[in-house]
């Protein structure tokens, strides 16, 4: 059985004006058996997105015809694949209260969803670390280090595990690597070991699983899944559940990073 737990759609600003159908029906030809849409949830109304582009998440006022189109098309393909709906939620350090509202008015529509660190406080603002290679070098100079940044986004990511943010906080951490996007560009001889540990057994210990995402493989700069095999494995000796996600932002993107993805790890699969 496979499935893919990280999908966005043509809901997401910076994704492609791909049909769910095209994504769906690309799913059923590589054998998947089951899919959960992720869109960006909406920010809260009150953080300003630090992206450049301003493009990191679905408008609000897109939400109910996102959820919409997700019960339509799970009833369409019933008989092929089972399909859930979910988002990606932003774990942003200092607005928990905004995202546990948020979470206490959708969560009851949504089966299955992430939570992810993308943003960072750094210096009294936000930063977005996946954003471009130059907007992350500018991060990586404002912070100082290189270093710096990996440790606040480890940081943040054990963070958001330990978060209360209410009965709706979803079960599943994304790319807890993603601070590696570019890292054949900036690269850190730190060792993050002790963080990744501390990150592992926080998540053991909540009973959540992890998003074990193909997309930095295909990714010029990071050319490995995030997390990397090594940090699956351990997590999985752990007895955390491991869930492979593509994070297309296009119907071609399904199944992205697969051959890099240990198949044995997979909860489900084999
Ligand atoms: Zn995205
Ligand atoms: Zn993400």
């Amino acid at each position: 059985m496979l499935r893919d737990g990280h999908i966005h759609t043509l809901y997401c600003p910076h994704g492609s004006n791909d049909s769910l159908k095209q994504y769906i029906e690309r799913a059923i030809e590589l054998g998947f058996s089951e899919l959960t849409f992720t869109e960006h949830a909406p920010l809260p109304e009150t953080f300003i997105d630090p992206a450049p582009a301003r493009d990191s998440s679905m408008r609000k006022t897109d939400l109910e015809q996102y959820l919409k189109a997700l019960e339509s098309v799970k009833k369409q393909y019933a008989s092929s694949l089972k399909i859930n709906a979910g988002l990606e939620v932003d774990f942003i350090s200092g607005f928990e209260e905004e995202t546990t509202q948020f979470l206490a008015e959708y969560g009851s529509f949504l089966d299955d969803s992430i939570l992810s660190v993308h943003f960072l406080p750094l210096n009294g603002q936000f930063v977005c670390i996946d954003f471009s290679e130059e907007e992350f070098g500018r991060i990586t100079q404002e912070a100082g280090s290189i270093e710096f940044v990996y440790e606040l986004y480890y940081d943040t990511v054990l963070q958001s595990i330990q978060a209360d943010l209410g009965a709706f906080k979803p079960s599943r951490i994304g790319h807890i690597t993603l601070v590696r996007k570019f890292q054949h560009m900036f690269h850190c001889t730190k060792s993050f070991d002790l963080h990744i540990e501390r990150i592992l057994q926080a998540v053991k210990r909540a009973g959540y699983s992890l998003d074990y995402n193909g997309a930095g493989f295909v990714k010029p700069l990071c050319r490995e899944t995030y997390p990397p095999v090594h940090i699956a494995r351990a997590a999985h000796s752990l007895g955390i559940p491991l869930i492979y996600g593509s994070d297309a932002h296009a119907a071609a993107g399904i199944g992205q990073g697969l051959e890099q993805i240990d198949r044995t790890l997979i909860e489900g699969s084999v």
